[in-house]
Protein backbone atom coordinates (compact mmCIF):
# COMPACT_ATOMS: atom_id res chain seq x y z
CA UNK A 1 0.00 0.00 0.00
CA UNK A 2 2.53 2.39 1.02
CA UNK A 3 4.94 1.36 -2.33
CA UNK A 4 2.14 2.34 -4.43
CA UNK A 5 1.16 5.34 -2.25
CA UNK A 6 4.99 6.37 -2.14
CA UNK A 7 5.41 6.26 -6.00
CA UNK A 8 1.92 8.45 -6.49
CA UNK A 9 3.32 11.05 -4.30
CA UNK A 10 7.16 10.77 -5.79
CA UNK A 11 5.18 11.59 -9.54
CA UNK A 12 2.75 14.72 -8.18
CA UNK A 13 5.96 16.06 -6.22
CA UNK A 14 7.88 15.62 -10.10
CA UNK A 15 4.66 16.75 -11.77
CA UNK A 16 4.87 19.62 -9.57
CA UNK A 17 8.22 20.63 -10.05
CA UNK A 18 7.92 20.36 -13.94
CA UNK A 19 5.18 22.45 -13.98
CA UNK A 20 7.32 25.02 -11.71
CA UNK A 21 10.35 24.83 -13.78
CA UNK A 22 8.55 25.46 -17.07
CA UNK A 23 6.44 27.59 -15.68
CA UNK A 24 9.88 29.61 -14.15
CA UNK A 25 11.59 29.39 -17.40
CA UNK A 26 8.73 31.83 -18.75
CA UNK A 27 8.14 34.03 -15.69
CA UNK A 28 5.25 32.28 -14.38
CA UNK A 29 6.10 29.72 -12.37
CA UNK A 30 2.60 29.70 -10.49
CA UNK A 31 0.66 29.33 -13.87
CA UNK A 32 3.64 26.61 -14.49
CA UNK A 33 2.09 24.16 -11.55
CA UNK A 34 -1.16 25.48 -12.05
CA UNK A 35 -1.09 24.12 -15.74
CA UNK A 36 -0.33 20.28 -14.49
CA UNK A 37 -2.06 20.24 -11.35
CA UNK A 38 -5.51 20.80 -12.91
CA UNK A 39 -4.74 18.03 -15.36
CA UNK A 40 -3.80 15.97 -12.29
CA UNK A 41 -6.89 16.62 -10.35
CA UNK A 42 -9.43 15.95 -13.85
CA UNK A 43 -7.58 12.84 -14.01
CA UNK A 44 -8.45 12.09 -10.09
CA UNK A 45 -11.98 13.05 -10.83
CA UNK A 46 -12.43 10.68 -13.62
CA UNK A 47 -10.60 7.78 -11.33
CA UNK A 48 -13.33 8.58 -8.52
CA UNK A 49 -16.03 8.95 -10.70
CA UNK A 50 -14.73 5.23 -12.40
CA UNK A 51 -14.71 3.82 -8.95
CA UNK A 52 -18.10 5.60 -7.97
CA UNK A 53 -19.79 4.02 -11.00
CA UNK A 54 -18.49 0.12 -10.21
CA UNK A 55 -19.74 0.38 -6.51
CA UNK A 56 -22.88 1.23 -7.82
CA UNK A 57 -23.40 -1.46 -10.58
CA UNK A 58 -25.14 -4.35 -9.83
CA UNK A 59 -22.17 -6.33 -11.38
CA UNK A 60 -19.17 -5.97 -9.76
CA UNK A 61 -17.11 -8.47 -11.36
CA UNK A 62 -14.81 -6.42 -13.90
CA UNK A 63 -13.34 -3.21 -11.63
CA UNK A 64 -12.10 -0.55 -14.09
CA UNK A 65 -8.65 -1.01 -15.40
CA UNK A 66 -6.17 1.08 -13.17
CA UNK A 67 -2.88 0.97 -12.49
CA UNK A 68 -0.86 2.35 -9.37
CA UNK A 69 -2.43 2.96 -6.49
CA UNK A 70 -6.05 3.35 -7.58
CA UNK A 71 -5.30 -0.11 -9.69
CA UNK A 72 -4.72 -1.37 -6.16
CA UNK A 73 -7.83 0.25 -4.45
CA UNK A 74 -9.73 -1.76 -7.30
CA UNK A 75 -8.63 -4.77 -6.89
CA UNK A 76 -8.94 -4.69 -2.76
CA UNK A 77 -12.40 -4.18 -3.27
CA UNK A 78 -12.65 -6.04 -6.31
CA UNK A 79 -11.00 -9.58 -3.58
CA UNK A 80 -13.69 -8.26 -0.43
CA UNK A 81 -16.76 -8.11 -2.89
CA UNK A 82 -16.08 -11.45 -4.19
CA UNK A 83 -15.13 -13.09 -0.22
CA UNK A 84 -18.33 -11.32 0.60
CA UNK A 85 -20.43 -12.66 -2.61
CA UNK A 86 -18.66 -16.04 -1.54
CA UNK A 87 -19.42 -15.90 2.06
CA UNK A 88 -23.89 -14.78 0.70
CA UNK A 89 -23.88 -17.74 -1.64
CA UNK A 90 -23.10 -20.14 1.50
CA UNK A 91 -25.11 -18.76 3.35
CA UNK A 92 -27.76 -18.77 0.99
CA UNK A 93 -27.01 -22.54 0.67
CA UNK A 94 -27.11 -23.03 4.51
CA UNK A 95 -30.71 -21.21 4.46
CA UNK A 96 -31.99 -23.55 1.15
CA UNK A 97 -30.74 -27.11 3.05
CA UNK A 98 -32.28 -25.57 6.60
CA UNK A 99 -35.71 -25.00 4.48
CA UNK A 100 -35.35 -28.02 2.35
CA UNK A 101 -34.34 -30.68 5.68
CA UNK A 102 -37.78 -28.46 7.59
CA UNK A 103 -39.71 -29.23 4.67
CA UNK A 104 -38.36 -32.46 4.62
CA UNK A 105 -40.18 -33.28 8.47
CA UNK A 106 -43.84 -34.55 8.98
CA UNK A 107 -44.06 -32.11 11.85
CA UNK A 108 -45.38 -28.43 11.54
CA UNK A 109 -42.54 -25.78 12.19
CA UNK A 110 -43.62 -22.65 12.78
CA UNK A 111 -41.43 -19.37 13.75
CA UNK A 112 -43.48 -16.63 15.11
CA UNK A 113 -41.76 -12.91 15.79
CA UNK A 114 -41.46 -11.44 19.59
CA UNK A 115 -45.09 -9.56 18.53
CA UNK A 116 -46.59 -13.35 17.79
CA UNK A 117 -46.68 -12.80 14.82
CA UNK A 118 -46.63 -15.58 11.86
CA UNK A 119 -43.02 -15.23 10.07
CA UNK A 120 -42.44 -18.66 8.44
CA UNK A 121 -43.58 -22.24 8.28
CA UNK A 122 -42.46 -25.75 6.72
CA UNK A 123 -45.07 -27.61 4.13
CA UNK A 124 -46.18 -29.29 6.97
CA UNK A 125 -47.60 -26.48 8.88
CA UNK A 126 -49.43 -25.92 5.26
CA UNK A 127 -51.23 -29.57 5.52
CA UNK A 128 -51.47 -29.53 9.70
CA UNK A 129 -52.47 -26.19 10.58
CA UNK A 130 -53.75 -24.74 6.95
CA UNK A 131 -51.39 -21.61 6.42
CA UNK A 132 -51.25 -19.98 3.73
CA UNK A 133 -48.53 -18.57 2.16
CA UNK A 134 -50.25 -15.22 0.33
CA UNK A 135 -52.46 -14.42 3.41
CA UNK A 136 -51.03 -15.58 6.08
CA UNK A 137 -47.55 -14.21 6.59
CA UNK A 138 -47.83 -11.36 9.25
CA UNK A 139 -51.24 -12.70 10.81
CA UNK A 140 -51.07 -12.76 14.66
CA UNK A 141 -50.80 -16.96 15.02
CA UNK A 142 -53.92 -16.61 17.93
CA UNK A 143 -55.79 -15.15 14.72
CA UNK A 144 -54.96 -18.15 13.31
CA UNK A 145 -55.30 -21.11 15.92
CA UNK A 146 -58.04 -20.00 17.96
CA UNK A 147 -59.01 -23.31 20.15
CA UNK A 148 -58.54 -20.85 23.85
CA UNK A 149 -56.32 -24.07 24.84
CA UNK A 150 -54.06 -23.33 22.06
CA UNK A 151 -54.41 -19.51 22.98
CA UNK A 152 -53.82 -20.26 26.76
CA UNK A 153 -51.09 -22.40 26.59
CA UNK A 154 -49.37 -19.66 24.03
CA UNK A 155 -49.79 -16.80 25.89
CA UNK A 156 -48.61 -18.47 29.48
CA UNK A 157 -45.25 -18.55 28.34
CA UNK A 158 -44.64 -21.43 30.58
CA UNK A 159 -43.70 -24.70 27.52
CA UNK A 160 -42.47 -27.08 29.92
CA UNK A 161 -44.99 -29.56 28.94
CA UNK A 162 -46.50 -29.44 25.81
CA UNK A 163 -50.13 -29.19 24.64
CA UNK A 164 -52.54 -31.37 23.14
CA UNK A 165 -55.67 -30.40 21.39
CA UNK A 166 -57.93 -31.84 18.70
CA UNK A 167 -57.08 -30.90 15.03
CA UNK A 168 -59.56 -27.66 13.77
CA UNK A 169 -59.28 -28.95 10.23
CA UNK A 170 -59.19 -32.71 10.20
CA UNK A 171 -62.20 -33.92 12.76
CA UNK A 172 -60.46 -37.42 15.24
CA UNK A 173 -56.70 -35.88 14.31
CA UNK A 174 -55.03 -34.87 17.27
CA UNK A 175 -51.75 -32.18 17.37
CA UNK A 176 -48.98 -31.85 19.82
CA UNK A 177 -47.64 -28.29 20.13
CA UNK A 178 -44.40 -27.56 21.58
CA UNK A 179 -42.88 -23.98 22.15
CA UNK A 180 -39.30 -22.75 22.08
CA UNK A 181 -38.58 -19.37 22.77
CA UNK A 182 -35.35 -18.53 20.73
CA UNK A 183 -33.15 -15.50 19.82
CA UNK A 184 -35.09 -11.81 21.10
CA UNK A 185 -38.58 -13.05 21.91
CA UNK A 186 -39.41 -15.35 18.85
CA UNK A 187 -40.55 -18.55 19.50
CA UNK A 188 -40.19 -21.91 17.57
CA UNK A 189 -43.42 -24.04 17.22
CA UNK A 190 -43.24 -27.45 16.57
CA UNK A 191 -46.89 -29.57 15.77
CA UNK A 192 -47.05 -33.03 15.36
CA UNK A 193 -49.24 -35.65 14.62
CA UNK A 194 -50.04 -37.58 17.97
CA UNK A 195 -53.71 -38.91 16.66
CA UNK A 196 -51.97 -42.71 16.95
CA UNK A 197 -50.59 -42.00 20.12
CA UNK A 198 -53.95 -40.61 21.33
CA UNK A 199 -55.83 -43.25 20.66
CA UNK A 200 -54.17 -46.20 22.06
CA UNK A 201 -53.98 -44.22 25.43
CA UNK A 202 -57.40 -43.31 25.14
CA UNK A 203 -57.98 -46.75 24.83
CA UNK A 204 -56.24 -48.09 27.54
CA UNK A 205 -57.37 -45.70 29.85
CA UNK A 206 -60.92 -46.57 29.09
CA UNK A 207 -59.80 -50.35 29.35
CA UNK A 208 -58.70 -49.11 32.99
CA UNK A 209 -62.03 -47.64 34.09
CA UNK A 210 -63.92 -50.50 32.43
CA UNK A 211 -62.43 -53.50 34.09
CA UNK A 212 -62.19 -51.68 37.08
CA UNK A 213 -65.93 -50.71 36.45
CA UNK A 214 -66.81 -54.38 36.15
CA UNK A 215 -64.59 -55.22 38.79
CA UNK A 216 -66.93 -53.53 41.81
CA UNK A 217 -70.34 -55.43 41.06
CA UNK A 218 -68.54 -59.04 41.53
CA UNK A 219 -66.60 -57.60 44.74
CA UNK A 220 -69.67 -56.30 46.07
CA UNK A 221 -71.06 -59.67 45.96
CA UNK A 222 -68.61 -61.59 47.22
CA UNK A 223 -67.72 -58.99 50.24
CA UNK A 224 -71.80 -59.23 51.23
CA UNK A 225 -71.29 -63.00 51.52
CA UNK A 226 -68.42 -63.00 53.26
CA UNK A 227 -69.51 -60.67 55.66
CA UNK A 228 -72.85 -62.82 56.17
CA UNK A 229 -70.87 -66.02 56.32
CA UNK A 230 -68.36 -63.97 58.90
CA UNK A 231 -71.44 -63.55 61.18
CA UNK A 232 -73.04 -66.98 60.84
CA UNK A 233 -69.57 -68.85 61.72
CA UNK A 234 -69.76 -70.64 64.68
CA UNK A 235 -66.72 -70.52 67.87
CA UNK A 236 -65.81 -73.99 67.13
CA UNK A 237 -64.64 -73.49 63.58
CA UNK A 238 -61.21 -71.50 64.06
CA UNK A 239 -59.53 -72.89 60.68
CA UNK A 240 -62.74 -71.72 59.13
CA UNK A 241 -63.01 -68.12 60.49
CA UNK A 242 -58.97 -67.30 59.66
CA UNK A 243 -59.90 -68.49 55.85
CA UNK A 244 -62.73 -66.29 55.60
CA UNK A 245 -60.98 -63.27 57.36
CA UNK A 246 -58.20 -63.83 55.25
CA UNK A 247 -60.63 -63.62 52.55
CA UNK A 248 -61.96 -60.62 53.98
CA UNK A 249 -58.81 -58.64 54.06
CA UNK A 250 -57.95 -59.50 50.50
CA UNK A 251 -61.12 -58.67 49.28
CA UNK A 252 -60.88 -55.45 51.28
CA UNK A 253 -57.66 -54.74 49.52
CA UNK A 254 -59.27 -55.32 46.09
CA UNK A 255 -62.01 -53.02 46.67
CA UNK A 256 -59.41 -50.30 47.77
CA UNK A 257 -57.27 -51.27 44.42
CA UNK A 258 -60.54 -50.65 42.15
CA UNK A 259 -61.44 -47.21 43.61
CA UNK A 260 -57.41 -46.13 43.40
CA UNK A 261 -57.95 -47.11 39.78
CA UNK A 262 -61.24 -45.56 38.82
CA UNK A 263 -59.88 -42.49 40.96
CA UNK A 264 -56.75 -42.25 38.76
CA UNK A 265 -59.24 -42.85 35.21
CA UNK A 266 -61.03 -39.92 36.70
CA UNK A 267 -57.98 -37.79 36.68
CA UNK A 268 -56.53 -39.00 33.51
CA UNK A 269 -59.58 -37.36 31.59
CA UNK A 270 -59.01 -34.14 30.63
CA UNK A 271 -61.06 -31.56 33.24
CA UNK A 272 -58.60 -28.70 32.29
CA UNK A 273 -62.35 -26.26 31.82
CA UNK A 274 -63.57 -27.82 35.18
CA UNK A 275 -64.13 -24.38 37.82
CA UNK A 276 -61.63 -24.28 40.93
CA UNK A 277 -63.52 -23.19 44.04
CA UNK A 278 -62.15 -21.84 46.75
CA UNK A 279 -60.79 -24.74 49.82
CA UNK A 280 -60.74 -24.19 52.96
CA UNK A 281 -57.18 -25.72 53.76
CA UNK A 282 -56.66 -25.49 56.77
CA UNK A 283 -59.78 -26.89 58.06
CA UNK A 284 -59.37 -30.16 55.22
CA UNK A 285 -55.73 -30.61 56.76
CA UNK A 286 -57.41 -30.98 60.26
CA UNK A 287 -59.85 -33.27 59.53
CA UNK A 288 -56.90 -35.23 58.13
CA UNK A 289 -55.24 -34.70 61.19
CA UNK A 290 -57.73 -36.45 63.41
CA UNK A 291 -58.56 -39.06 61.01
CA UNK A 292 -54.56 -40.00 61.08
CA UNK A 293 -54.65 -39.79 65.24
CA UNK A 294 -57.67 -42.24 64.60
CA UNK A 295 -55.43 -44.89 62.84
CA UNK A 296 -52.58 -43.96 64.74
CA UNK A 297 -53.46 -46.65 67.34
CA UNK A 298 -50.91 -49.25 66.92
CA UNK A 299 -47.73 -47.06 65.67
CA UNK A 300 -48.09 -44.37 68.44
CA UNK A 301 -46.21 -41.90 66.33
CA UNK A 302 -45.73 -38.64 67.43
CA UNK A 303 -48.09 -36.43 64.53
CA UNK A 304 -47.88 -32.44 64.60
CA UNK A 305 -49.86 -30.23 62.58
CA UNK A 306 -48.98 -26.21 61.56
CA UNK A 307 -51.65 -24.41 59.57
CA UNK A 308 -51.29 -20.86 58.75
CA UNK A 309 -55.16 -20.17 58.76
CA UNK A 310 -54.95 -17.30 56.63
CA UNK A 311 -54.47 -19.76 53.22
CA UNK A 312 -57.43 -21.22 51.36
CA UNK A 313 -56.77 -22.34 47.70
CA UNK A 314 -58.86 -22.82 44.84
CA UNK A 315 -58.88 -26.37 43.84
CA UNK A 316 -61.01 -30.07 44.07
CA UNK A 317 -61.58 -30.30 48.05
CA UNK A 318 -62.11 -34.32 47.15
CA UNK A 319 -59.07 -34.95 45.17
CA UNK A 320 -57.11 -32.27 47.62
CA UNK A 321 -58.51 -34.71 50.27
CA UNK A 322 -57.27 -37.72 48.55
CA UNK A 323 -53.87 -36.61 47.91
CA UNK A 324 -53.42 -35.21 51.39
CA UNK A 325 -54.29 -38.21 52.90
CA UNK A 326 -52.58 -40.53 50.96
CA UNK A 327 -49.18 -38.28 52.28
CA UNK A 328 -50.18 -38.87 55.49
CA UNK A 329 -51.12 -42.13 55.36
CA UNK A 330 -47.51 -43.37 53.72
CA UNK A 331 -46.03 -41.56 56.74
CA UNK A 332 -48.26 -43.45 58.96
CA UNK A 333 -47.46 -46.48 57.04
CA UNK A 334 -43.60 -46.72 56.13
CA UNK A 335 -42.23 -45.20 59.28
CA UNK A 336 -41.22 -47.51 62.74
CA UNK A 337 -43.90 -46.87 65.58
CA UNK A 338 -43.24 -43.67 67.40
CA UNK A 339 -41.46 -42.03 64.61
CA UNK A 340 -42.28 -38.16 64.29
CA UNK A 341 -44.81 -37.03 61.51
CA UNK A 342 -45.41 -33.33 60.67
CA UNK A 343 -48.21 -31.90 58.74
CA UNK A 344 -47.67 -28.08 57.36
CA UNK A 345 -49.24 -25.54 55.57
CA UNK A 346 -47.36 -22.40 54.65
CA UNK A 347 -46.34 -19.86 52.02
CA UNK A 348 -43.55 -17.58 50.72
CA UNK A 349 -43.00 -15.80 48.03
CA UNK A 350 -42.55 -18.86 45.12
CA UNK A 351 -46.10 -20.82 46.27
CA UNK A 352 -48.09 -22.56 48.55
CA UNK A 353 -46.94 -25.59 50.11
CA UNK A 354 -49.19 -28.54 51.56
CA UNK A 355 -45.87 -30.30 53.15
CA UNK A 356 -45.61 -34.30 55.06
CA UNK A 357 -42.20 -34.75 57.16
CA UNK A 358 -41.33 -37.57 59.20
CA UNK A 359 -38.81 -38.88 60.66
CA UNK A 360 -38.93 -43.03 59.22
CA UNK A 361 -36.54 -44.48 57.52
CA UNK A 362 -36.29 -42.43 54.47
CA UNK A 363 -36.17 -43.87 51.01
CA UNK A 364 -32.91 -44.24 48.82
CA UNK A 365 -32.77 -40.94 46.43
CA UNK A 366 -32.21 -43.73 43.09
CA UNK A 367 -35.93 -44.56 43.81
CA UNK A 368 -36.94 -41.12 43.47
CA UNK A 369 -37.81 -40.13 40.40
CA UNK A 370 -39.96 -43.37 39.45
CA UNK A 371 -41.87 -42.94 43.02
CA UNK A 372 -44.99 -41.48 41.18
CA UNK A 373 -45.41 -43.95 38.80
CA UNK A 374 -47.78 -46.90 39.20
CA UNK A 375 -47.30 -49.92 41.17
CA UNK A 376 -43.69 -48.62 41.60
CA UNK A 377 -42.28 -49.45 45.06
CA UNK A 378 -39.08 -48.22 46.46
CA UNK A 379 -38.70 -50.94 49.21
CA UNK A 380 -40.74 -54.32 48.86
CA UNK A 381 -40.27 -55.78 51.64
CA UNK A 382 -41.61 -52.93 54.00
CA UNK A 383 -44.46 -52.94 51.43
CA UNK A 384 -45.54 -56.54 51.65
CA UNK A 385 -45.74 -55.94 55.47
CA UNK A 386 -48.22 -52.26 55.12
CA UNK A 387 -50.23 -53.52 51.96
CA UNK A 388 -51.09 -50.66 50.01
CA UNK A 389 -52.17 -50.49 46.36
CA UNK A 390 -49.12 -49.17 44.92
CA UNK A 391 -50.90 -46.34 43.19
CA UNK A 392 -51.48 -43.72 45.92
CA UNK A 393 -48.33 -41.29 45.01
CA UNK A 394 -49.24 -41.52 41.07
CA UNK A 395 -53.05 -40.21 42.27
CA UNK A 396 -50.94 -37.33 44.45
CA UNK A 397 -49.34 -36.55 40.76
CA UNK A 398 -52.56 -36.37 39.09
CA UNK A 399 -54.38 -34.16 41.66
CA UNK A 400 -51.36 -31.64 41.82
CA UNK A 401 -50.88 -31.57 37.87
CA UNK A 402 -54.52 -30.48 38.10
CA UNK A 403 -54.49 -27.87 39.90
CA UNK A 404 -51.05 -27.06 38.37
CA UNK A 405 -48.66 -27.87 41.20
CA UNK A 406 -46.07 -29.68 41.83
CA UNK A 407 -44.77 -32.69 43.93
CA UNK A 408 -41.21 -32.38 45.28
CA UNK A 409 -39.42 -35.26 47.55
CA UNK A 410 -36.60 -34.45 49.69
CA UNK A 411 -35.44 -38.36 50.90
CA UNK A 412 -32.23 -39.54 52.02
CA UNK A 413 -32.10 -43.39 53.80
CA UNK A 414 -32.26 -43.24 57.53
CA UNK A 415 -32.63 -39.41 57.00
CA UNK A 416 -36.89 -39.69 56.67
CA UNK A 417 -38.89 -38.18 53.93
CA UNK A 418 -40.48 -34.50 53.01
CA UNK A 419 -43.21 -34.89 50.69
CA UNK A 420 -44.13 -31.42 49.44
CA UNK A 421 -47.10 -30.45 47.48
CA UNK A 422 -46.21 -26.87 45.86
CA UNK A 423 -48.73 -25.02 44.71
CA UNK A 424 -48.41 -21.75 42.45
CA UNK A 425 -49.79 -18.23 44.67
CA UNK A 426 -51.68 -17.82 42.13
CA UNK A 427 -54.41 -20.60 43.15
CA UNK A 428 -54.68 -18.49 46.45
CA UNK A 429 -58.23 -17.35 46.87
CA UNK A 430 -58.12 -13.60 46.22
CA UNK A 431 -59.61 -12.40 49.91
CA UNK A 432 -56.54 -14.82 51.67
CA UNK A 433 -53.81 -13.44 48.95
CA UNK A 434 -54.62 -9.56 49.72
CA UNK A 435 -53.75 -10.40 53.26
CA UNK A 436 -50.82 -12.56 52.82
CA UNK A 437 -49.28 -11.00 49.90
P1 LIG B 1 -48.39 -47.68 48.18
O1 LIG B 1 -49.79 -47.97 47.91
O2 LIG B 1 -47.46 -48.86 48.00
O3 LIG B 1 -48.20 -46.97 49.47
P2 LIG B 1 -47.53 -45.22 46.98
O4 LIG B 1 -47.57 -44.80 45.55
O5 LIG B 1 -48.33 -44.42 47.95
O6 LIG B 1 -47.94 -46.73 47.00
O7 LIG B 1 -46.03 -45.18 47.45
C1 LIG B 1 -45.01 -45.71 46.61
C2 LIG B 1 -43.82 -46.19 47.42
O8 LIG B 1 -43.14 -45.06 47.99
C3 LIG B 1 -44.21 -47.04 48.62
O9 LIG B 1 -44.36 -48.38 48.25
C4 LIG B 1 -43.05 -46.83 49.56
O10 LIG B 1 -42.01 -47.74 49.24
C5 LIG B 1 -42.55 -45.42 49.23
N1 LIG B 1 -42.98 -44.41 50.24
C6 LIG B 1 -44.01 -43.56 50.15
N2 LIG B 1 -44.08 -42.76 51.23
C7 LIG B 1 -43.05 -43.10 52.04
C8 LIG B 1 -42.57 -42.63 53.32
N3 LIG B 1 -43.16 -41.64 53.98
N4 LIG B 1 -41.47 -43.23 53.82
C9 LIG B 1 -40.84 -44.23 53.15
N5 LIG B 1 -41.25 -44.72 51.95
C10 LIG B 1 -42.33 -44.17 51.39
Amino acid sequence: MFKEWNIELNQFIILIIIGAVGGWTLGYPGIGVALVSVPYCLWMLVRTRDLARWLASDDKSDPPESSGLWGLIFDHLYQQNKTFKSQISNLHNIIIRAQQSTNAIQDAVVVVDPQGNLEWWNDAGKVLLGFQLKTDRGQPLTNLLRDPRFIRYFESRNYQRPLEIPSALQAGVFLQFQITVFGEGERLIVARDVTRVHNLEQMRQDFVANVSHELRTPLTVIKGYLETFMDSLQEDQPQLSRGLNRMNEQALRMEALVNDLLLLSRLETDRSTQVMKPVGVPNLLRRIFNDAQAMNDSKQHNITLEVNDDLDIKGDEEELRSAFSNLVINAIKYTPAGSNITLRWYDDENGVYMEVEDDGDGIDPKHLPRLTERFYRADQSRHSKTGGTGLGLAIVKHVLIHHQAKLEVFSELGEGCVFTCHFPRKNLVATTRQSVA
